[in-house]
């Protein structure tokens, strides 16, 4: 008998038979974790999009609407990146009054490949005594107000045509309809939260507004893009002195630049962060070092040709211990290889990371410690 330890291999098998070379085929056309670049990853593209527009106004108070303050603190916000940094291209989801489908919104994000998506809104409630900024992320809403808000925000879509077709069936007027939201797990959440915070620091610091914090909900804009995205309420239309501000050309300059800062900040913590973990990557190539993830070891050999490969680039075999043991994957970057392998996980759940020198397999403190 040959001892075989496959992890994840036999659960595989027995589930999905027929499936398995279904499921290569669908590994095939997942893209790949990062794409390869020649330098460390930089914040280049920003996507700003003005809520409402056209014929959906938005919240309104007694003498504004949402649609013209957002547009308006968004235009300042585009113009304040342009003229201060150098190396960032703003594209807006609107640069006039016009109504634009919450999709198409995303997909405009989406399609320039933006690193970071920021969607301007302001709020509105019947209770005129309640003011100040809060900044979304998507996720599950953990209190009725912000589902509230969430719903009213998306409800934007019964103006379009088709829309119970377009998303996923999901109805804004119905709360049960936020489950399709726990389908999706949310990659970006650490950096949306991250750059959330930046822009509440800068508003209650800077632009003296009252801070309502960072919160979290299902919106479905932020839901369809697939980068860093927040919803920011600047402020609320409903109250009367927070209404003229937000209407005053100096408020919204202050808005607006408060979020150029948080932007300019944001792109700074990212980029040293980026540019340490490419650095240590490269000490470690230099070095010969690389992370790989092992699925399979076995005491016989298994032909890299094998279908339990199929889909995963960088297949090899190492020795040791009397077995062969075989890893996919490949990067110089643990952050990298560690995301990889979570998505390895859900074809080999046993699968975990580790360290190579040249054609050996090292202890992984080794290659970590290396890049301290
Ligand atoms: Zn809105």
């Amino acid at each position: 008998m040959t001892r075989i330890i496959m992890h994840g291999f036999f659960h595989i098998k027995r589930k999905v038979t027929g499936l398995l070379v279904l499921t290569g085929l669908i590994f095939l056309f997942l893209p790949p974790v990062h794409a390869q670049e020649n330098g460390p990853y930089r914040v280049r593209t920003v996507v700003i999009d003005p809520g409402h527009g056209g014929r959906d106004p938005g919240a309104l108070g007694k003498r504004s609407r949402e649609k013209d303050i957002a547009l308006a603190i968004s235009l300042k916000l585009g113009k304040y990146i342009e003229q201060n940094i150098d190396d960032v291209k703003v594209i807006y989801t609107r640069n006039r009054d016009v109504f634009v489908e919450l999709d198409k919104r995303a997909e405009i994000a989406n399609e320039n490949k933006a690193d970071l998506f920021i969607s301007i809104h302001a709020n509105g409630l019947s209770n005129s005594r309640v003011y100040g900024a809060e900044t979304f992320v998507m996720g599950l809403h953990t209190n009725e107000r912000n589902l509230e808000i969430a719903m009213k925000e998306n409800a934007v879509i019964t103006l379009e045509e088709d829309y119970t077709t377009r998303y996923q069936g999901y109805d804004p007027h119905s709360a049960e309809s936020f489950i399709i939201f726990n389908l999706m797990q949310n990659k970006h959440l650490e950096q949306s939260l991250h750059f959330a915070s930046c822009v509440q620091n800068q508003f209650s610091e800077r632009a003296r507004r009252h801070d309502r914090g960072v919160k979290q909900a299902g919106f479905i804009v932020l839901w369809m893009t697939t980068m860093p995205s927040v919803l920011i309420e600047v402020g609320f239309v409903s109250n009367p002195q927070e209404e003229a501000y937000l209407m005053s050309e100096q408020g919204q300059d202050y808005l607006a630049s408060a979020i150029f800062r948080a932007f300019r900040d944001y792109k700074q913590s990212i980029e040293s962060r980026e540019e340490m973990a490419f650095s240590q990557a490269e000490a470690l190539s230099r070095r010969g070092v690389r992370y790989k993830v092992q699925v399979a070891a076995s005491g016989k050999r298994i032909s890299l040709d094998h279908e339990m490969f199929s889909g995963f680039s960088h297949v090899e075999e190492f020795t040791g211990n009397g077995l062969y043991k075989y890893a996919v994957g490949e990067e110089t970057d643990y952050r990298r290889i560690v995301e990889l392998s979570q998505s390895v996980r859900e074809r080999f759940p046993d699968a975990f990371v580790i360290a190579v020198r040249d054609t050996t397999v090292i202890p992984l403190s080794d290659a970590l410690r290396q890049t301290e």
